[in-house]
């Protein structure tokens, strides 16, 4: 190992991956080179990952309307309306979350609105249905006197719609009713039956984890794909080389099996990546440290890294 001023350099071979770690940063006095391959000084570490998911499909039915204002209603006379696991949708793709609204065929029927009671209208609340409002500039006496006894008419009320004293209600526009929102003033709605059918990934894994490499940095890299397979319904690994792998997916496997209850399973699937990583150990100032060089990508994940501030972690190459 050498120390300079102005950069912090390794070069990482071993098992045919070779890693080139380099910092340059202006502040740091760190420099460290790792040249050729003492292979006991530098172990390479593979780590294993195994995820399971399960893609679900849950459907939910509830009442629903709109305003009604004339058209063609889907009603129990066009047929007998399906349960709701017969309605046909299917998800735009498989393992994407996605929400799917539609109404249920034949459930449709025109009712009088429950709010306006048919009317369209609903009283103002701001007037009370009254239309107008007591003047505020001249309560609701209609006249202004000055201060020499002086009177005229009132300039915020003398052209109310309901007399003298009185401020027209600007909610209303001085009628005392509003439209009615859930018919949107038509007086009608039609109700239907609602189904929402919510698609959903389930993810779950274990990774087989060597060295300290932090499992949630794990996740966020590329590795090689070992093994992978999708369909309806699959079955736990039996076969994998590493048999913690195969444990862990009879426990995943089993316990996606029974995890969700008011939902469909609409396909699984499950992989086993690994990732390479490289855990090197040096000494600096301060006593030894760590880091590691992680993934396709070849992240770097430094803490004990001096000046750690903007270098405990980065990408590299
Ligand atoms: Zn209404
Ligand atoms: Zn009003
Ligand atoms: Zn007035």
């Amino acid at each position: 190992m050498n120390f300079d001023r102005h950069s912090f350099h390794a070069f990482i071979l071993q098992n045919d991956l070779q890693y080139s770690v380099e910092f340059v940063a202006s502040r740091t006095t760190f420099y460290c080179i790792f040249n050729k391959t003492p292979h006991s000084t530098l172990p390479y570490l593979s780590l294993t990952q195994y995820e399971l998911q399960t893609f679900t499909e849950k459907r939910e039915t509830s009442w629903a309307f709109t305003p009604y204002g004339g058209g063609d209603v889907d009603g129990p006379s066009n047929g007998a309306a399906p349960l709701p696991w017969d309605v046909e949708a299917h998800p735009a793709h498989l393992f994407h979350d996605e929400v799917k609204v539609v109404q249920v065929p034949h459930t449709a029927s025109v009712k009088e609105c429950h709010r306006c009671k048919g009317t369209g209208s609903l009283q103002c609340s701001e007037c009370h249905g009254k239309g107008w409002t007591r003047c505020l500039s001249c309560h609701g006496d209609g006249w202004y006197t000055d201060s020499s006894g002086y009177k005229e008419r009132c300039f915020y009320c003398q052209s109310s719609t309901h007399g003298h004293g009185r401020q027209d209600c600007l909610k209303c526009n001085a009628k005392g009713r509003v439209a009615c929102p859930p018919c949107d003033s038509y007086g009608q709605i039609r109700c239907f039956i609602r189904l929402t059918i919510t698609w959903k990934v389930n993810t779950s894994e274990h990774i087989v984890r060597k060295g300290g490499l932090p499992e949630a940095l794990v996740k966020e890299v590329s590795g090689q794909v070992a093994f992978e397979e999708e369909g309806t319904r699959i079955f736990p690994l039996t076969q994998f080389p590493d048999n913690t792998i195969n444990l862990a997916s009879a426990q995943l496997v089993n316990n996606h099996k029974n995890a969700f209850h008011d939902e469909r399973t609409y396909a699984q699937r499950h992989q086993v990546r690994i990732v390479p990583v490289a855990e090197v150990e040096y000494g600096f100032k301060g006593g030894p440290g760590k880091f590691w060089v992680y993934g396709y990508e070849n992240k770097v994940h430094s803490p004990d890294y001096p000046h750690t501030c903007c270098w405990g972690c980065c990408c590299v190459m």
